[in-house]
């Protein structure tokens, strides 16, 4: 078997590491772009605190912090023309997958000419993007460690992918402190996104022995710590086993991708406003139930490993267990049961799924090749 696997960020892991940022972002030169959000990282004090770390090994700091949840080309455009001209040496991307994606792109747009438009797709980026650190508030994305940005395209009403080794984070400063702050309810939906990087990971087409052992163990760690992160947020210990699982799956879906969960679940994100990893959330059931015939092993795996007993079960009996463990997991979280829940209408249903049989990269990576017909039918049961 051939396979490729890449993952050239290095890794600073643990509760405290935030305190490295100063010297860290000394040794890529003297000027410092922060990019946040627009108030998470003021109210819980780690903007303050990446801003004084910075100041205190001599940087020069400048703060673009419009970054809103899904990332629009606009503000990634704004955010370029700040850094082109404040002319700094890093970008620290501080938050939730959506500053560090909107950092991402802005670090690739200073070295890259012309519109963000013009790199949406697959090694479309010529040069390497200035140096970025990423530093996660939530555990779901792992963009601090995937070579992915994900930014809204409001004139197509796309959610388009940039995939490029050109714009992996040089450093990931990952300390599971920042994210103590999160409310239970971004704390679910960002960690349905991580465990949905893993499953899709795990049984997609460019799936390989590298990433399978680490989207096995992130789904089990996901499996037992995520209620947990709920019921006792400021557990620590828990918080910890969150971020180091979303990294490993954020290392799982920059190697080998992800599928059409994560496809479907663009459209209810842009048209419908749902949280990303709410929406797949609500779709992971659903899609797992379509794939299962593609890997049955693959699944039992997976049910396996988020506590279902599967001895003594056909391969198939065992693989259907995987779909139901990921519902028990959503409903002990109160995520919704369904689509309707969250206000999505039917009519919108066969536009969504045209969207995805579009988007020929998802469908060659899923497991099973779903036809237009299919992915209507997946959304229909997940309403
Ligand atoms: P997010 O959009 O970054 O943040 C969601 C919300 O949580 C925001 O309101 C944010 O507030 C808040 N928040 C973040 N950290 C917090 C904390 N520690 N305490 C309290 N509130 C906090 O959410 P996300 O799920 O992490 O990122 C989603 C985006 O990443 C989507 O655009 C998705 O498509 C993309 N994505 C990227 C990759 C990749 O590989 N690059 C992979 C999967 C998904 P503020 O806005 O005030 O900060
Ligand atoms: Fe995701």
């Amino acid at each position: 078997m051939e396979y490729i696997f890449y993952s050239p960020t290095r890794i600073i892991f643990g509760e405290g590491t935030l305190k490295r940022v100063g010297e860290e972002a000394g040794k890529f030169g003297k000027r410092a772009l922060i990019v946040t959000g627009k108030s998470s990282s003021k109210k819980s004090g780690s903007l303050d605190e990446v801003v004084n770390l910075l100041a205190t090994h001599k940087l020069e700091v400048e703060v673009f912090d419009k970054v809103e949840p899904d990332p629009s080309a606009e503000t990634v455009h704004e955010g370029a023309k700040v850094a082109k001209r404040f002319k700094p040496d890093v970008i620290v991307g501080l938050g939730g997958g959506s500053p560090m994606d909107a950092g991402k792109a802005i670090a690739m747009l200073v070295t890259n000419k012309g519109e963000i438009g013009n790199y949406f797709g697959t090694d479309k980026v010529k040069e390497q993007a200035l140096p970025i650190i990423a530093i996660p508030t939530t555990a779901g994305t792992g963009s601090e460690v995937t070579k992915y940005a994900v930014i809204t395209d409001k004139k197509n009403m796309l959610k388009q992918l940039i995939g490029s080794s050109h714009i992996c984070p040089s450093l990931a400063i990952l300390d599971p402190v920042l994210t103590l702050s999160m409310p239970a309810s971004v704390t679910a939906h960002t960690g349905m996104d991580a465990l949905s990087h893993a499953i899709e990971g795990y049984v997609c087409t460019q799936a390989s022995p590298v990433t399978d052992i680490l989207a096995i163990e992130a789904i089990r760690l996901i499996a037992e710590a995520l209620p947990r992160a709920i019921s006792e947020p400021q557990n620590l210990r828990i918080r910890e086993k969150m971020l180091f699982a979303s990294m490993l799956a954020g290392m799982v879906i920059s190697s080998a991708g992800a599928g059409i969960i994560h496809g479907m679940g663009y459209s209810i994100s842009l048209y419908y406003g749902a949280p990303h990893g709410l929406a797949n959330a609500l779709l992971m059931p659903q899609v797992m139930e379509f794939n299962l015939v593609a890997s049955p092993t693959k699944f039992r795996n997976i049910a396996q490993a988020m506590g279902k007993k599967v001895e003594g079960l056909s391969d198939k009996e065992a693989a259907r267990l995987s779909a139901v463990a990921v519902r028990e997991l959503s409903k002990k979280m109160g995520i919704p049961r369904g689509l309707k829940e969250i206000g999505v209408k039917e009519e919108s249903l066969s536009g969504f799924a045209n969207t995805v049989s579009e988007n020929v990269r998802i469908l060659t990576l899923n497991p099973r090749r779903p036809t237009t017909k299919d992915i209507e039918e997946i959304y229909r049961k997940s309403m």
